[in-house]
């Protein structure tokens, strides 16, 4: 078969990074002879590689290591790769006990052992180098980091030492990768959430578990509301759910014998068994079937903001973009088959929307199951193939006839979906909003609609989430926009700086307009000098500064300054307002 381009060079890459990560075993393994060999494979920009040392690193030894590999690099050797018996493994690794591990792993499972030799270092791996380190830009790598990792990922194995490195095909590559880095740490939405106190997480509540701020509430209530909006004119109603539930509701929607370990459990004094919700589906349903319903209520569309919690292990939280406690702006449709075509169709127009509002692209594929793992899945091919013909034929209407993208394997357990991306400023892509077509939970939950014909019709249900979690969706536009939001998102929009206290009474009259035009703002009236105070403002990123002193109270102006722009010069307040546009 041929390969396209892009998986060529995708090949290289991991060639070169491979070989790498041999280079920097051979560097610490000079230096510390008596280390033993973890695994060194490569990742995602890079590679690592794992090491017990006889004492702990020091940040400066990575760049002695550094200068060790680009000495080996440009003596030109040749990377040599030969399959080996397991008991000539056994051998040429007697005094590396991981190594031997892994052989043992491979010879339990009736791999093949493959070593590679660069200049007198032999190491066990499958391959993908090049073949001589000429074919490496000695300035294209760098060891960023080190780390401690779990031999296995198993906390009760030793824990080794992990050395990362980044690493490229050529010098420019390698610094446009590392200028990206720098930017997305400056814009990085836990640096930025506390400067800009948006959210805060207490070591008493924990992990996981963030508290938002007044500022932060402002954020997701505009957040919310505007989805409502959309929702709203498109004929949906709020509902409103517990956030646990007995476990027999989960039992028969499939959640239980999917996901019962990683459900948050609660144990009543009467010993009855609970769980925090993971999802609102189920309980959606309950408010669904609580009455027969006519074809011509039909579709039913429930929307409902709440939060589901999931059993995350602490060292995977990560800010907001990962945590135990997500909001989810959840909608069900509850229509028939013939309505599936423009209840997606619709909800595709909310999510265009709504990211355009953002200074978002966002982009569909489609989710599918893999016929290779039936048990992940709840319902008959048959249903899933019908689902998944659908949603094909919809991404299809909706691009102008072209082939969707579809990753296998990714569709929720019980139906197909259409997941959108979102490419923020920096070019990377985070998973946003997601429609899901699901035609079993309707069957276990015997969900009907009374048809034309008086008779009881299987019904289908469509998961929507425009923002699918508010938490992510915040961190991402805090990163989107390094933390200077559109003025509509602003929760403060505008900043009053008096120059000193002489003027309350215009200040006061000031604050009152604004009041009344329901515009965010605050006054700074802390005895501070006025370059200080517009500093802190625009650090704080507020869209527009207005100045009052004794000239501005005299000519009942004020002086604006706008974020990035600067000095705007004095203007009425009326007309100020009145310039300021709120929307896109
Ligand atoms: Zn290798
Ligand atoms: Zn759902």
């Amino acid at each position: 078969m041929k390969k396209n381009k892009k998986t060529q060079i995708a090949d290289e890459l991991e060639r070169m990074r491979h070989t790498l990560s041999h280079l920097l075993a051979m560097a610490v393994m000079k230096k510390y002879p008596k280390a033993k060999l973890g695994i060194g494979p490569t990742i995602e920009d890079g590679f690592y590689y794992d090491f017990e040392l006889p004492n702990t690193l020091k940040e400066e030894e990575l760049e002695m290591f550094e200068q060790e590999m680009r000495k080996l690099i440009k003596k030109g050797l040749g990377v040599l790769g030969r399959e080996i018996s397991a008991d000539e493994a056994r051998t040429t690794f007697k005094n590396q006990p991981y190594k031997l591990e892994l052989i043992y792993d491979y010879e339990k499972e009736h791999k093949k052992l493959t070593v590679y030799t660069i200049d007198d270092f032999t190491d066990l791996c499958k391959g993908g180098h090049v073949q001589n380190t000429t074919e490496l830009d000695p300035n294209a790598f760098k060891l960023t980091r080190l780390a401690g990792a779990y031999w296995k990922g198993n906390e009760k194995n030793n824990m080794l030492t992990r050395i990362y490195g980044v690493a490229f095909k050529s010098t420019s590559e390698i610094d446009a990768y590392i200028k990206k880095q720098e930017q997305a740490q400056k814009r990085d939405h836990r640096k930025l959430g506390k400067e800009l106190d948006l959210f805060v997480f207490s070591e008493l509540i924990g992990g996981g578990l963030p508290l938002f701020t007044p500022k932060g509430t402002i954020l997701r209530d505009l957040l919310d509301n505007k989805v409502w909006k959309l929702r709203e004119a498109n004929g949906y109603k709020r509902v409103d759910i517990p956030h646990m539930t007995k476990k027999d509701l989960y039992e028969k929607s499939g959640h239980w014998e999917k996901f019962k370990d990683e459900l948050l459990h609660v144990t009543t004094r009467e010993e009855h068994q609970f769980v925090l919700k993971p999802m609102n589906c189920p309980h959606h349903i309950q408010i669904f079937a609580r009455r027969p319903i006519s074809y011509r209520e039909m579709p039913v569309r429930y929307a409902n903001t709440t939060k589901v919690y999931r059993d995350e292990q602490t060292g995977e939280l990560m800010g907001l973009t990962r945590v135990r406690s997500i909001t989810q702006d959840d909608a069900h449709i509850f229509c028939r088959v013939s309505q599936i075509n423009e209840e997606v169709e619709k909800i595709w127009d909310i999510i265009e929307e709504f990211y355009k509002q953002l200074d978002l692209d966002v982009h569909a594929r489609l989710s599918t199951r893999d016929p290779a793992t039936p048990e992940k899945y709840i319902g008959a091919p048959k249903k899933w193939e019908m689902a998944e013909e659908s949603l094909r034929k919809i991404i299809k209407t909706k691009r102008g006839k072209k082939d969707p993208e579809e990753s296998k394997g990714e569709a929720a357990f019980y139906g197909p979906k259409i997941d959108f991306n979102a490419t923020d400023s920096l070019g990377r892509k985070w998973q946003v909003a997601t429609i899901q077509l699901d035609m079993n939970q309707p069957e276990r939950f015997d969900l009907t609609c009374i048809n034309e014909k008086g008779e009881k019709e299987r019904i289908v249900m469509i998961h929507a989430a425009i923002m699918g979690s508010i938490e992510r969706l915040l961190a991402i536009l805090i990163e989107h926009n390094a933390g200077a939001f559109p003025l509509w998102l602003a929760p403060v929009q505008v900043a009053i700086i008096p120059v000193n206290d002489k003027n309350e009474a215009y200040v006061k009259k000031t604050e009152e307009l604004l009041l009344k035009k329901h515009i965010r703002f605050e006054t700074d009236r802390r005895n501070e000098s006025l370059n200080k105070k517009i500093r802190e403002a625009e650090l704080q990123k507020i869209p527009y500064l207005l100045v009052v002193g004794d000239k501005e109270k005299k000519s009942k102006t004020v002086s604006v300054r706008e974020r990035e722009k600067g000095d705007r010069g004095s203007k009425k307040l009326e007309k100020f307002l009145q310039s300021l546009k709120m929307h896109e």
